[in-house]
């Protein structure tokens, strides 16, 4: 079976959900998993998809706002951004602005970006458009999804997507994805929906250590 392995940092201002995000992709998927190790700095999970197992290896940047001048460590080898605003607050829609001006300075390597604007359950006090956010994914050659991690909406498509588009660019030149054929079959059954099948593999605290992966 094809493996690849890909890292995913999620950036955005602080408040915008970013943690919440996270931890109710692995909520849902790994309920019993839940436990103290809700302030991990990254996650790793496996999706089978298209007869290839992509693991995912998920940075969420907690912290980074105080210490911003540490971005780089996290977005640094990274093959996705996923670039979160709320879409109740327009200065966190231009943070994301920023985010992709200095990802696209600062990371040679091609890279699947994704936009999401979260917090849709706040609709009545909306203040950036799904037209507006459309475009300006669409000019980065980013996907876009709209998502409410309080209510627990459209938050499996995000990771979904970004493990397809880590399938397109393995085939591709210049990316950074670690891909090989792994001897053991799989050990999941066959997945017949196209949801993919999601399993946690570990959860790590503390700080980050180079190395530690999948
Ligand atoms: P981070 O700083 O980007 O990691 O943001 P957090 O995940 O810590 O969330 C910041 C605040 O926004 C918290 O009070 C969350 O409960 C809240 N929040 C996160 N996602 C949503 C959402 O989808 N809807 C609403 N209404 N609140 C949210
Ligand atoms: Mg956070």
């Amino acid at each position: 079976m094809k493996v690849i392995e890909g890292k995913i940092v999620v950036l955005g201002a602080q408040g915008v959900g970013k943690t919440s995000l996270v931890v109710r992709y692995i909520g849902k998927m790994f309920s019993h998993h839940i436990s103290p190790t809700i302030g991990a700095s990254f996650f790793t999970c496996k999706i089978n998809l298209d007869n290839t197992r992509i693991k995912l290896q998920v940075w969420d940047t907690a912290g980074q706002e105080r210490f911003r001048a540490m971005a780089p460590m996290y977005y640094r080898n990274a093959n996705a951004a996923l670039l979160v605003f709320d879409i109740t607050q327009v200065h966190s829609f231009e943070a994301v602005r920023m985010w992709v001006k200095e990802l696209q300075k600062n990371v040679p390597e091609p890279m699947v970006m994704c936009l999401v604007g979260n917090k849709t359950d706040l609709a009545s006090e909306r203040r950036v458009s799904r037209d507006e956010a459309q475009q300006f994914a669409q000019t980065m050659g980013a996907a876009y999804f709209e998502s409410s991690a309080l209510q627990d909406y459209g938050i499996e498509e995000i990771f979904l997507s970004t493990a397809m588009e880590f399938i397109n660019l393995s085939k591709q030149g210049g990316h950074t994805l670690k891909v090989y054929d792994s001897e053991t079959p799989a050990t999941a059954p066959p997945t017949e929906e196209v949801m993919g099948n999601v399993s946690l593999e570990s959860v790590a605290l503390g700080e980050p250590a180079k190395g530690m992966c999948c």
